[in-house]
């Protein structure tokens, strides 16, 4: 058997997401999470963005043990110095350095000659080494560069250090059994390729993300780089779980195995969606919330009878338990609480486990069975809130319907304790509370409305209502979220939670 690596850029690739923003403590927490996935790698962002990415990747690099975490830089010296700062505290620690090599995006992107660029790899690994000697290259474009270019930048590059070569397919261009064959060209023709480990990094434009990943792997790459629920830049990066789970599905056709500890994946798959404010489609391979319904009675027949009839993995294994109802009712204490809360994964703080106790309390009383489902969201909600909730909302009346006006009324609690409170109408009963929360908190005035979903987390009719709002402040986004029986009520909770999250990073 072989054993590849699984590199993961949720939190790099992946928050380059359209409309997605985390702040730090989100950060760390996926970061904690995707290291009890177990992947090898974590490229926990782009330090160099902003102050913000830097304090982010440097908290991750000092409070996440186990897998190495990754400084993604680009090819310049200071920069290197730079990104070095951010991830030196980690246990264990690499560069990842990349560099456009395709024609088009050297010549019209850069500005420069494939020779400029083939010295500029050799000066900035060399330069890099000093630091450590765990040294990632990416040859950015790979898959369109000059087949004689590429394996000449690969050839110095790793004369000069680099331990991991990584062939991305930048644009989602790539067809499997061609990109299979690169990497095998790339085995076969790169004299010195037996120094260095090939990575694979696949874009999902047309689709072949996981695909392509797969026959790289096949074709000899020994890590795969990923992301959790193939989010990222444009249509994507791999999805984590197909990989995963294809690899171990097919683990006696293909050979090969991961270190991932796969009851950990829908747990991740969540928490990444819940974070991001990013639903995950019901159809998604693994973590959709349809891949394990039967609807044709043929097949329903199938699987009660023998659940492999039609079903190529068990859901229970990657920690899906759908039926499952706790266990937990109106008279479990806190100390039970917290147990269930570390089985799932999660520790919490004091303060968190309060919050989660009184939200508990209050949907034991509107909902007769409190299903795992229920409890990991009112957990999630506690781990992604705002680190410091300026605002909390007290109280909440709403009318709305076809008859009136739709019109809210709501009273809120400020830090010092002062209760404030307000009253409007709107569109409907959603647009009136927003209208009410920003007509006396002053900070919200100049936020924009930027992304608004609601979700059922059960499918009973007595279900949580999980929304997630994203506001515009400036050039900033904002992702809030709120769970509660009644789904107005969730919009408010969200609401103040992207502004507080707002007022946190200013004050910051
Ligand atoms: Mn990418």
């Amino acid at each position: 058997m072989k054993r590849i690596r699984i590199f993961d850029t949720t939190l790099r690739d992946g928050e380059q997401t359209p409309g997605v923003n985390l702040n730090i403590q989100e950060k760390v927490d996926i970061a904690k999470q995707l290291a009890r996935l177990g992947v090898d790698v974590i490229e926990p962002g782009f330090p160099l963005t902003s102050p913000g990415d830097f304090e982010a990747v440097q908290r991750i690099a000092r409070e996440v043990e186990g897998p190495y975490i990754c400084g993604f830089t680009r090819a310049i010296i200071k920069d290197i110095d730079e990104t070095w700062k951010a991830v030196k505290d980690a246990q264990k620690k690499c560069f990842h350095i990349f560099i456009s090599s395709s024609d088009i995006q050297i010549k019209h992107q850069l500005g420069k000659s494939e020779k400029d660029v083939l010295e500029i790899v050799k000066k900035t690994i060399y330069h890099a080494k000093q630091y450590t000697d765990e040294i990632e290259y990416s040859p950015m474009d790979a898959s369109r560069t000059r087949i004689e270019y590429l394996y000449e930048v690969i050839e110095a590059a790793i004369d000069n250090g680099a331990t991991v070569i990584n062939i991305p397919d930048t644009v989602g261009y790539s067809t499997p059994v061609e990109f299979g064959e690169l990497i095998k060209n790339i085995r076969s023709n790169v004299r010195n390729i037996d120094k260095a480990i090939i990575s694979v990094h696949c874009h999902n434009d047309l689709g072949m993300a996981a695909a392509n990943s797969i026959v790289a792997a096949m074709n000899g790459a020994q890590q795969i780089e990923c992301t959790i629920n193939g989010i990222g830049e444009r249509a994507g990066n791999a999805a984590l779980e197909e990989v995963v789970m294809h690899l171990e599905a097919r683990k006696s056709y293909l050979g090969i195995e991961t270190g991932i500890d796969i009851s950990q994946i829908y747990k991740t798959s969540k928490l990444v969606s819940k974070c991001m404010g990013l639903p995950i489609p019901a159809n998604k391979p693994i973590v959709g919330k349809n891949v394990f319904s039967h609807e044709s009675g043929i097949h329903q027949d199938g699987v009660l009878k023998e659940r492999s009839t039609y079903e190529v993995i068990d859901p229970k294994i990657v920690g899906r338990d759908d039926e499952s109802n706790i266990l937990l009712g109106k008279h479990s204490g806190r100390h039970a609480l917290k147990i269930e809360a570390q089985k799932m994964g999660y520790d919490l703080n004091e303060d968190q486990l309060i919050k989660l106790f009184n939200d508990f309390k209050e949907l034991t009383d509107r909902k007769k069975n409190v299903s795992t489902a229920d409890l990991e969201s009112l957990i999630t909600e506690q781990v992604v809130k705002a680190v410091t909730e300026t605002y909390t909302l007290e109280k909440i009346r709403v009318i709305s319907g076809n008859m009136d006006t739709p019109c809210a009324k709501v009273v809120i609690k400020d830090i010092d304790g002062n209760i404030i409170e307000a009253e409007e109408c709107g569109n409907g009963p959603v647009d009136a509370v927003f209208k009410a929360v920003s007509s006396v908190i002053k900070e919200a005035g100049d936020m924009i409305l930027n992304q608004y979903s609601v979700s059922a987390v059960t499918e009973e009719i007595e279900s949580l209502g999980e929304v997630s709002v994203t506001l515009k402040d400036g050039e900033k986004l904002y992702t809030g979220k709120g769970t509660h029986t009644d789904i107005i009520t969730s919009s408010a909770i969200a609401y103040i939670d992207a502004i507080n999250k707002a007022i946190n990073d200013k004050n910051s």
